[in-house]
């Protein structure tokens, strides 16, 4: 029996405008991604490479998944994601083969963006890993070849994601590999604002909401858990009546009684 996973080519349809506060890592991305994507002949003009390879690490639900969609689709190229753990097979070999079965599809399709989630799983040492040790050294063994195979401008970009960097295989590291590494920051009251202002978008607010102050009100709040509280304030004006025609002020109070923030001060300390 065969584990070998279908490779799935998607068309993601998060823009820029969908990702709130993350002005750094959007910068980073939008220089470093899409423009060698958009246009690998500027690139080629000034006889410079452009990375490879991008390692976006922070806490949980920051929008590390979120970034890497909207640049594949800001730079109109394709988006293969994955996740550690679908790439290490007990059947021997066959991981290696999922990870060259994976670049081989991106290329296929180029422009291409490979997304590689939870990443540190990969990692062989300190008891990190998913799999057997040996299995996961050929697999990161594999991916440093098809990286080091990568040519320029082949319209193949590689972005994994972490929240755990420090468990990282240093080999991963090195230059020319996962070389530009990107903070994904648990948001301050001003990204919140933005955040929840996305996330409000489509919903009709009652006059008495105020963004700002619930901004303030939501420390340590990542964008995965702004989210949520939006999701259940405007569950709870539909559990008080099916046709309540606005989320008011009362509903986000009792929703934020429901949410709490995942992520701890001092887990955050660790990035
Ligand atoms: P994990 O490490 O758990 O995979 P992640 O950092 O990849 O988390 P995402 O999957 O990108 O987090 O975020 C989950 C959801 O939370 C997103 O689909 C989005 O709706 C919301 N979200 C997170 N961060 C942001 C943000 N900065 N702006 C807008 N929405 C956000």
């Amino acid at each position: 029996p065969s584990a070998l996973r279908e490779i799935m080519i998607q068309a993601p349809n998060v823009r820029w405008d969908d990702v709130g506060g993350l002005d750094e890592a959007q910068m980073r991305l939008k220089e470093g991604v899409e423009l060698p994507l958009r246009s690998p002949q500027s690139f080629r003009q000034m006889g410079i490479r452009p990375a490879k390879g991008f390692l976006l690490f922070g806490p949980p639900g920051t929008g590390k998944t979120l970034l890497a969609k909207a640049v594949a689709r800001e730079a109109e190229a394709n988006f293969v994601a994955t996740k550690s753990s679908d790439l290490l097979s007990k059947w021997y070999g066959e991981s290696e083969q999922q990870v060259s079965r994976l670049f081989e599809r991106a290329r296929q399709v180029a422009p291409t963006v490979i997304f590689i989630d939870e990443i540190d799983s990969l990692a062989p040492v300190r008891g990190g890993g998913l799999g057997e040790p040996a299995v996961t050294e050929r697999v990161v063994n594999t991916l440093l070849a098809e990286m080091d195979g990568l040519e320029d401008m082949q319209g193949v970009v590689v972005m994994a994601a972490t929240n755990r960097p420090n468990l990282l295989d240093p080999a991963l590291l090195r230059p020319g590999r996962f070389d530009e590494l990107v903070y994904v920051p648990v948001p301050d009251a001003k990204a919140r604002r933005k955040i929840l202002g996305i996330h409000t978008k489509k919903m009709p607010l009652a006059d008495d909401v105020d963004l700002d102050e619930l901004a303030d009100k939501t420390e340590r709040f990542t964008g995965a858990d702004l989210e949520d509280l939006t999701r259940r304030a405007g569950l709870i004006a539909l559990r008080q009546s099916l046709t309540a025609s606005t989320v008011t002020k009362e509903n986000f109070a009792m929703a934020l009684q429901e949410v709490r923030p995942s992520v701890t001060a001092e887990a955050e300390r660790e990035y």
